[in-house]
């Protein structure tokens, strides 16, 4: 068999204050098991919370180290929304699906305060302070206020409401915005300590994860599947494919990698702003998101700042794309200009055609979820639920996301041109206030 070397993880503010990783080794050696999981990530380990707590017995192979692809760099945004908004389903689908959709947001919202407090997970810090779209422009907040009264009535959900530019301002410290829409469902965690706590729980509970074991390829064998690892194999009844933007690291997820489009979404953090200028930013601790398409999104961690935004393009990092994003925040926060950045770091979000997630079946014995589309913190803790619902043969309905096939991105080899494209002419959009 061939090897695959780990790849190290990055320098993030979360591995640098993140409390003690649990302890894990890589797979020596063969072994059987109900259902082989390839991913440790939050879809990975919260498929094998769901899949142990209903009687079966799960195996989780993650090619680096857990938490190492999405879910260990995260902005720690826990919301409820999907890519495409509800309003837009509801005119596409109906309003049964959006309402559907609406709710699963919710459920997942709840459940990582279930996971939280299950597994006593108090150093990821979870706080349900909510989020604040800010509005750059009077065209943006009217469709905020279009979106806000649409949701109050249609969806009777009545967590959202409009402040006025003072009040984002009072929220934010920033002066500039023009008005935004509250959301008090959801609110912010410590993405790598909650990926450590969930696994400690999994461990706990005598699941077992493996590390640094990179599934190299799986074929049907007799009544099952054969699993190959660089140093053992797991032979199972059947696979969950829990890769997501990382499908590409080996050949054995390509059948979900063409339809998938990695884009690099990038963060930076601020020292400690403790007797700064900036310390008074961001007084209510929300996550906060400002109305361009071309989005950028900032937050507090203790009493740093992050800040987030587009990565580079093409498949490494880049100073420039790091500079933007320190320009965007000091234009922001002018108080931040002298400030130290002192963590820089990004990570790939799987992007679908549609811009919906989807779970479903490759063939009897496989199974997919992938495509948050950048929101997945809560989707992808919760999504274990569903994953084992359809490994244990039921049916599960989450709207969209599983009446819908996940689509082929037609000419693949092309994706990264379009990305830049696509990207060019959201910024064009952006900049002409649109
Ligand atoms: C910079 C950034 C910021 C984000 N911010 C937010 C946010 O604030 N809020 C939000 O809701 N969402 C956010 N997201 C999206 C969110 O992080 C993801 O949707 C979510 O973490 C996906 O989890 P996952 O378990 O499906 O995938 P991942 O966490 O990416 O896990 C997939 C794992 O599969 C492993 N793997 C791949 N191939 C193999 C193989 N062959 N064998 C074994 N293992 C393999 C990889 O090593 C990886 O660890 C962000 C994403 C990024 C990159």
């Amino acid at each position: 068999m061939g090897d695959l070397a780990p790849q190290s993880d990055v320098a993030s503010l979360w591995q640098a204050t993140a409390g003690t990783r649990p302890l894990l080794s890589r797979l020596n050696g063969d072994r059987t098991c109900d259902v082989a999981i390839i991913g440790g990530g939050y879809t990975g380990l919260s498929t094998a919370r769901s899949l142990a707590k209903a009687g079966l017995s799960p195996v989780v192979l993650e090619a680096n180290r857990i938490g190492w692809g999405a879910s260990g760099r995260t902005g720690g945004v826990v919301s409820g929304k999907f890519r495409v908004p509800f309003r837009e389903i509801a005119a596409r689908h109906g309003l049964d699906t959006a309402r559907a959709m609406h709710d699963l947001g919710i459920d997942a919202i709840e459940h990582v305060g279930e996971l939280v407090s299950d597994y006593g997970i108090a150093d990821a810090d979870y706080r349900p302070t909510g989020s604040l779209r800010c509005a750059y422009n009077e065209h943006t907040f009217a469709q905020l206020k279009a979106e806000t009264a649409w949701l109050r009535e249609t969806m009777g959900d009545t967590a959202v409401s409009i402040l006025s530019a003072d009040q984002v301002a009072a929220e934010t410290g920033a002066t500039d915005f023009v008005g935004g829409m509250l959301n008090t469902h959801g609110g912010v965690i410590h993405p790598l300590n909650f990926v450590f706590g969930i696994a400690r729980g999994l461990q706990a509970a005598g699941v077992d994860i493996f590390e640094q074991t990179p599934v190299l390829r799986f074929r049907r064998d007799g009544a099952g599947v054969l699993v190959e690892t660089p140093h053992g194999t797991v032979t199972a009844k059947q696979v969950v494919i829990a890769t997501n933007s990382y499908s590409d690291l080996t050949s054995a997820t390509a059948a979900v990698k063409t339809s998938i489009i990695p884009f690099r979404s990038a963060m930076i953090a601020t020292e400690p702003l403790a007797g700064t200028a900036g310390a008074r930013l961001l007084p209510t601790g929300r996550s906060y998101t400002e109305t361009r398409r071309m989005m950028r999104w900032f937050r507090k961690s203790g009493d740093r700042l992050l800040y987030g935004g587009r990565g580079a393009f093409g498949k490494t990092d880049s100073e420039s794309a790091f500079a933007a994003l320190e320009t965007a925040m000091v234009r922001q926060f002018p108080e931040l200009a002298d400030v130290r950045i002192t963590h820089r770091w990004s990570g790939l979000v799987a992007m679908t055609i549609d811009s919906l997630p989807h779970l479903g079946r490759l063939d009897d014995r496989v199974v997919y979820s992938v495509g948050y589309n950048g929101t997945g913190v809560a989707l992808a803790s919760g999504i274990g639920r569903h994953v084992a619902a359809l490994v244990t043969g039921q049916a599960p309905d989450l709207g969209l996301i599983t009446a819908l096939p996940l689509q082929r991105i037609p000419a693949y080899g092309l994706r990264e041109p379009a990305v830049r494209l696509v990207a060019g002419w959201y910024q064009f959009l952006d900049a002409i206030g649109r």
